[in-house]
């Protein structure tokens, strides 16, 4: 509280600090007259949150649950049907990706249970951990899939972006900052972010040969493959609660990565040329008519990534160890026209149905006409940003009705046609006909 003078009244000092509080601000007062300033609070709550990671290390796998916390694992391990099922509400097509997903998921739960038993020793079979890397172009639903996966599966998620990693010794992140986002979305609980799903992107850009994206980075992208390589596999990494570079004398939140899914994804631009060439070598293999009449197209194919093989994302600048760490690969296939008018209705949450709720809200009747959600297709491939440009023509599209629909009284129903798309005519706002007056009693 501030006296006339200017000054503070009550506790012009910090108890802690010594600060007065003309220079370091308001004080928090308690009722014997001991005082404390915003630093000093902020320094508090840093030692509390320390000492909070200390008890997290000191007990076997990680924090100890408050009763209203989430169980670390749902036991029940949805079948592949099912994880398929419910990865069709949300994603639109890559039928073949999610198969592979559902059936490699299925299977990661799996080996972690009966690792989580107590028969493991009885039968020395382990079963390998199923890390997945997608490789399609961008904005076909690489990111949606993992983010769906997690939903379906209950499990925390996060995602990082490869290009940000740096081997130690150069500026940017350590490849543990990955691990500590996931445990972020976990709540810091660590038992549930063991076992949770990391979603890497950009993998592509840490390929030998490809272009150096950071300045700061190594020149060859290879010493980023190799400081992730153990995360992958399985090690007990220790994260710097706060995020940021390791420094000696840090405390550390320590996670076993061993049962955290790991799916890798990236565009791979010009991966096809390579396959294209180590197929088409085998093709001109052939000899006699007959044995390739059956083959495969593979100059026509546009979805030629298909054919992925490990060789061939060796020859792209991906280490063999590396690769080794991802063992299930799929492919994610350009979107066709179809499948992104699909995107812009069909999913729960899709974007047209987003609109529509909102303007409902105003009592205002949204109507997308099959020739306007063809055109909104169409310019989503024009822009090449796969599904990811949908939302931008569509937000451009409905700014102005946005704006001026809440101010005017008497709209029922908006129609946007191809026309409005394509700018030529102004959106169909259709007035309200004239309700007859209700005749009074
Ligand atoms: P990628 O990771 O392949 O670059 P994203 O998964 O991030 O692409 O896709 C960007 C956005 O586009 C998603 O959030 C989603 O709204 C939409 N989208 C992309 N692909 C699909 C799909 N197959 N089904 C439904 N929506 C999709």
């Amino acid at each position: 509280m501030k006296n006339s003078g200017g000054g503070y009244k009550y506790a012009p000092n910090c108890s802690f600090c010594g600060q007065s509080a003309d220079k370091v601000g308001p004080l928090i007062t308690s009722p014997n007259g001991a005082a404390i300033c915003k630093k000093c609070i902020e320094i508090c709550s840093g030692m509390y949150k320390d000492e909070l990671t200390q008890q997290q290390r000191q007990q076997p796998g990680g924090a100890a649950r408050h009763p209203d916390e989430k169980p670390p694992i749902n036991l029940k391990i949805p079948k592949p049907e099912e994880i398929k099922n419910s990865l069709d509400k949300y994603v639109i097509g890559q039928d073949h990706a999610k198969k592979i997903i559902s059936v490699a998921v299925h299977n990661h739960y799996k080996r972690l249970v009966s690792n989580m038993g107590t028969d493991r020793a009885e039968d020395d079979v382990e079963i390998e951990k199923s890390n997945i890397l997608l490789v399609g172009p961008t904005g076909a639903g690489k990111t949606l899939l993992a983010k769906t996966l997690a939903r379906i599966l209950d499990v925390p998620f996060s995602i990082s972006d490869a290009t940000t990693v740096t081997e130690a010794g150069y500026v940017g992140e350590d490849v543990e900052n990955i691990i500590l986002r996931l445990v972020q979305a976990a709540d810091y609980n660590i038992k549930r972010a063991q076992i949770g799903i990391v979603y890497i992107d950009e993998i592509d850009k840490i390929s030998k040969r490809s272009e150096n994206v950071s300045i700061t980075r190594d020149v060859s992208g290879e010493g980023v493959q190799q400081a992730l390589l153990k995360i992958l596999e399985g090690t007990v990494a220790n994260i710097p609660p706060k995020g940021g570079r390791k420094h000696p004398h840090q405390e550390y939140i320590q996670v076993d990565t061993a049962n955290i899914l790991f799916i890798c994804g990236g565009a791979f631009v010009g991966l096809d040329k390579v396959v294209r060439r180590r197929v088409g070598k085998q093709v001109l293999g052939f000899r006699h008519r007959e044995e390739t009449a059956g083959r495969i197209d593979i100059d026509s194919d546009q979805n030629v990534l298909k054919y992925v093989e490990p060789e061939d994302l060796i020859k792209y600048g991906l280490i063999p160890e590396f690769i080794g760490r991802l063992p299930i690969i799929s492919d994610v296939s350009q979107l066709t026209k179809a499948e992104l008018v699909r995107i812009l209705s069909e999913p729960k949450n899709a974007i047209v149905r987003q609109f529509t709720k909102l303007l409902s809200l105003e009592n205002v009747k949204l109507i997308f006409t099959d020739e306007a959600l063809d055109s909104i297709a169409e310019k989503a491939i024009a822009k090449g940003t796969g599904a990811r440009g949908l939302r931008s023509i569509i937000e451009e599209l409905m700014l102005d009705i946005m704006f001026e629909v809440p101010s005017k009284q008497n709209i029922s129903e908006c129609v946007i046609t191809a026309d409005t798309v394509n700018g030529k005519t102004p959106e169909l706002l259709k007035k309200k006909t004239d309700e007859p007056e209700l005749k009074s009693a």
